[in-house]
């Protein structure tokens, strides 16, 4: 659209007023597939508007800007359900795993949590399918709440959560687990979904920074938690990794050779 002035009786109620005096003006719209994402605006003196050469080059500009800005759009959108469980919201696997081995390359500490709910076939099988995906959405909603911006609460399959804590320990996650069961218990009062409780195994980035290693150990800590009773957490015992006991042993202790053996070789 090329108004003239801005005063004029047709022209965009936007341009009147104009601190500087009426001006001449040109709209071009900025879309993408057919749908607008905004508009391009280019004003000049009321002597001498747009030329025909530059209104084209706006118009080609407002094409190219609205293949360009769609383009990145579409883009962030597919990365984002790449890597984000549809139930929940939630960060999926996938998405928790890169974020994992990202933190174990930094210098940052962290702390894994993994998280399965407990007795959930019991609750599915009672209430329905519905219901438990109402438990997994209701759940999720009290994590969010729970984990600050750098932190990344993640669905990792089924009824099981994971948590990558930043700048935490093994201390600061337990506590953060029982923060997430009262804030549970809370939620679930009064809610249309059934109680039911959720169980923890954690491990911190002091044990090991191998992304595998850890998952393993916050997994025997989650079934630990599961053999005493449920509803709590349990954490890997410090020291727990393999890779952190070759750490703390000098390497002549690994490769020393006792004197019998060589009284062996006489
Ligand atoms: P435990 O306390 O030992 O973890 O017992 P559990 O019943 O939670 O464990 P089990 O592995 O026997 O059952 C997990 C159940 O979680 C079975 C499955 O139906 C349910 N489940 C997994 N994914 C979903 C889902 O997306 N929606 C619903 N509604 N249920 C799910
Ligand atoms: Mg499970
Ligand atoms: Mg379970």
């Amino acid at each position: 659209l090329s108004f003239a002035s801005s005063e004029s009786l047709n022209a965009c109620p936007k341009l009147r007023e104009r601190p500087g005096g009426p001006v001449s003006a040109a709209c071009v719209p900025v879309t993408f597939m057919g749908r607008a994402l905004g508009v391009l605006h280019a004003s000049s003196n009321v002597e001498q508007p747009l030329s025909p050469l530059q209104l084209d080059r706006l118009t080609n500009l407002g094409v190219q800007a609205g293949g360009r800005i769609g383009t990145v759009r579409a883009f962030e959108r597919t990365q984002l359900q790449a890597s984000t469980d549809s139930l929940t919201g939630l960060a999926n696997r996938r998405r928790v795993e890169q974020r994992m081995r990202g933190l174990a390359q930094g210098s940052k500490s962290f702390a894994l949590v993994l998280c399965d709910l407990d007795h959930f076939k019991r609750l599915n099988d009672t209430y329905g399918h519905q219901t438990g995906d109402a438990a997994l959405r209701a759940f999720a909603d009290v994590v969010r709440a729970c984990t600050r911006d750098d932190d990344v609460a993640g669905r990792w399959g089924g009824e099981e959560f994971a948590f990558l804590l930043v700048n935490a320990g093994s201390t600061e996650a337990l506590q953060w687990t029982e923060r997430v069961r009262d804030r549970l218990a809370l939620a679930l009062k009064g809610h249309s979904v059934p109680a039911f409780t959720a169980s923890f195994g954690i491990v911190d980035s002091s044990v090991s920074r191998a992304a595998e290693v850890l998952v393993r150990l916050a997994d025997e800590a989650l079934y630990r938690a599961k053999a005493a009773g449920r509803d709590r957490a349990a954490s890997a015992p410090a020291g727990a990794s393999d890779d952190a006991v070759a750490e703390r042993q000098p390497s002549e202790h690994r490769a020393s050779i006792s004197l019998p053996m060589l009284a062996a070789v006489d």
